[in-house]
């Protein structure tokens, strides 16, 4: 049942943020919806999920106004193509947690600049080194926030990583690390319109490790709907 998996999750967090000495409260859950039809989300939305997080623009225009005002929060995760900006903006994300080009950032600026509005962003990080991943080179993210910093419309907020998908603890574990290392030193170096706050990392099955490794913002589909339907899975 869908209500007692959301328990499950939301008490497997606690109990694992206070092993390992962290508060829970400070530990936000997104439940990623991509792929399930609103009837299920709305579901979810009345049984303790508040935040939701979704990948693809088109499939956020066709579900979301159906449960506007159930959910506080959405939160875009997915790749972002230049030509669905607008789109994306018209559906008020909280925080758009994929940016790892300066191209689509400018574009980002430009739109928001006519629409009059801010942005709060994370920069995507490819903490695990595979070519095919979307998300900066951790050697160039202080570039890319250096270059952000000249666009007034948005506000960096943090840092997001898809680790590895793999059942080695060592390597996820590792990317975890990595970002987290990088969120530090860039909370020590702030730059103006920066304010690093959140760390976007963990999914169904590598949470509890990025609990000990700090995350703040965990993004959790499968272990609250279950598998996705196979021919719709999206990344
Ligand atoms: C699909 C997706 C998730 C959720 O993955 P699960 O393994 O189902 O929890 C998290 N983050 C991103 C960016 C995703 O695309």
């Amino acid at each position: 049942m869908l209500i007692d998996q959301i328990a499950k999750v939301k008490n497997d967090i606690a109990t694992h943020a206070r092993a390992c000495g962290r508060d829970p409260h400070e530990i936000k859950l997104l439940a990623v919806t991509k792929t399930h039809p609103a009837s299920l989300i709305q579901q979810a939305l009345q049984n303790g999920i508040d935040f939701i997080a979704e990948s693809r623009v088109q499939e956020c225009e066709a579900k979301l106004p159906s449960l506007h005002g159930l959910y506080k929060e959405f939160h875009f995760i997915g790749h972002l193509q230049t030509n669905k900006i607008a789109k994306l903006l018209a559906l008020s994300p909280t925080l758009i947690h994929s940016i790892s080009k300066f191209s689509t950032a400018e574009k980002l600026d430009h739109t928001l600049q006519t629409l009059r509005q801010t942005q709060d962003i994370l920069i995507e990080v490819n903490t695990s080194g595979e070519p095919q991943k979307q998300g900066i080179p951790p050697e160039q993210l202080t570039t890319l926030i250096q270059q952000c910093t000249q666009l007034p419309n948005i506000r960096i907020k943090g840092l997001m990583t898809i680790c590895e998908l793999t059942t080695n603890e060592h390597s996820i574990r590792k990317s975890f690390q990595i970002l987290r290392q990088l969120f530090t030193e860039q909370k020590s170096n702030p730059h103006p319109n920066v304010d690093m706050q959140f760390l976007s990392m963990g999914m169904s099955d590598d949470y509890k490790i990025a609990i000990e490794e700090g995350s703040n913002l965990l993004r959790i589909g499968t272990a609250i709907f279950g598998n996705r339907p196979i021919k719709k899975e999206l990344t």
